[in-house]
């Protein structure tokens, strides 16, 4: 890819007052908005599976599932504001203090207040493009400036190119780690000389929504170098491998003045008494877990290697999904999978991302991809 087509493409409304006929007067920023597109559900019956959501296939475990219900029969209640149960056990877990840790509504809603905390009008976003596609609602919302800096040709991260985009402006910028949709994972040394060159009153949020997926040793854990640096917050989620996604909780770790800005900008009692006690038990059971997590790492080796032995090139892997660059055929496969029962996520124009789920659905992956490719 050349130097020039790497520009960062900044994209952005004008803060014009809207004043729709008589109704109230909304913030022009939310115009154009593209609408969070959720993974459409499975089709209805056995064999449909649905792979569209990075989601974890496996139910909860039997001590997580009774602590949520436990926590049911306090509904009349609010939520213990502060987590510290929670808190604490992410503390011990992580070797961090309490201080540098805020809890909030999935770590999707952590990267809202995160916005909310360092970015408005004038002020620019940064993120590599295409990634998770929560990042330009957000900053649309916050009335920031997106910079969206292209992925490389091998559907990575273009660490020195966001470093040359990073201006006086720039407020924040999102690392997405290893990276949605694409699965591409960034290594240490890459990582740190970005780091060194990234302004340290610019915030760098290490999205490591699918850490626990990484098998790479050279990719590093985002909490090891937020220690020495000030300026990194990590997010981190137990929707994925922790398989919470429907309670909604996620964290981040940052240095004090971050962690706090976290707190002032949460919504009051977001994050459920369910949602807390599930968390903590799950970090309880976590062998358990990571016994799952090794098993769906397995499953994606084997799906990967099926891909390629069916001629389809499929970037290295490290979260609990694969990409499959398309381009113009990417709706059409989507609709062959669907067809035999499989619900994926398609990037029209760009390609289509498929969870690596229980063997029975990646299996009809492997068969649609087989056909679809003998089809062309
Ligand atoms: C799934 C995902 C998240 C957020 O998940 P929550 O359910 O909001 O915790 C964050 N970042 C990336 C890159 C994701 O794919």
């Amino acid at each position: 890819m050349s130097a020039s087509s790497q520009h960062p493409v900044p994209a952005q409304p004008t803060a014009q007052a809207t004043a729709p006929a008589g109704g109230p007067r909304l913030r022009a920023v939310l115009e154009g908005i593209p609408a969070y597109a959720p993974g459409r559900p499975a089709a209805e019956g056995p064999g449909s599976f649905k792979l569209s959501s990075n989601e974890n296939p496996y139910p909860p475990l039997p001590g997580v599932l009774e602590s949520a219900v436990a926590a049911a029969g306090s509904l009349n209640r609010y939520p213990d504001m502060a987590c510290s149960g929670l808190l604490a056990a992410l503390s011990e877990h992580f070797a961090v203090p309490v201080s540098h840790l805020a809890v909030g509504t999935g770590s999707a809603g952590v990267a809202q207040q995160l916005l909310q905390a360092t970015s408005g009008p004038g002020d620019e976003v940064m993120y590599a493009w295409r990634s998770f596609e929560a990042y330009p609602i957000i900053t649309q919302v916050s009335g920031a400036t997106s910079v969206r800096v292209p992925l490389t040709a091998s559907e990575e991260h273009d660490l020195p190119a966001m470093a040359d985009a990073v201006t006086e402006r720039t407020r924040l910028i999102f690392v997405c780690n290893p990276n949605n949709p694409t699965g591409t994972a960034i290594r240490r040394a890459e990582l740190e000389r970005f780091l060194d060159r990234v302004p340290s009153d610019v915030l760098v949020v290490l999205d490591e929504a699918y850490r626990e997926f990484v098998r790479d040793g050279e990719v590093p854990d985002g909490v090891e170098l937020y220690r020495e640096r000030p300026n990194v917050c990590v997010l981190r989620t137990f929707s994925k491998a922790y398989g919470l996604a429907g309670l909604r909780v996620g964290f981040a770790v940052a240095h004090e003045p971050v962690a706090a800005a976290l707190r002032k900008t949460a919504v009051p009692f977001g994050v459920s008494q369910i949602a807390q006690d599930a968390a903590v038990a799950s970090l309880g059971a976590e062998a358990a877990l990571l016994e799952r997590v090794d098993t769906l790492v397995a499953e994606r080796a084997r799906v990967t290697a099926g891909l390629a032995e069916r001629g389809w090139t499929v970037p290295r892997s490290q979260g609990n999904f694969v990409w499959l660059r398309l381009g113009e055929d990417a709706a059409a496969f989507a609709t062959a999978c669907e067809r035999e029962g499989v619900t994926v996520r398609p990037f029209a124009g760009e390609g289509v991302r498929v969870t690596v789920a229980e063997p029975e659905a990646n299996d009809v992956l492997l068969r649609v991809a087989a056909a679809f490719r003998e089809g062309r």
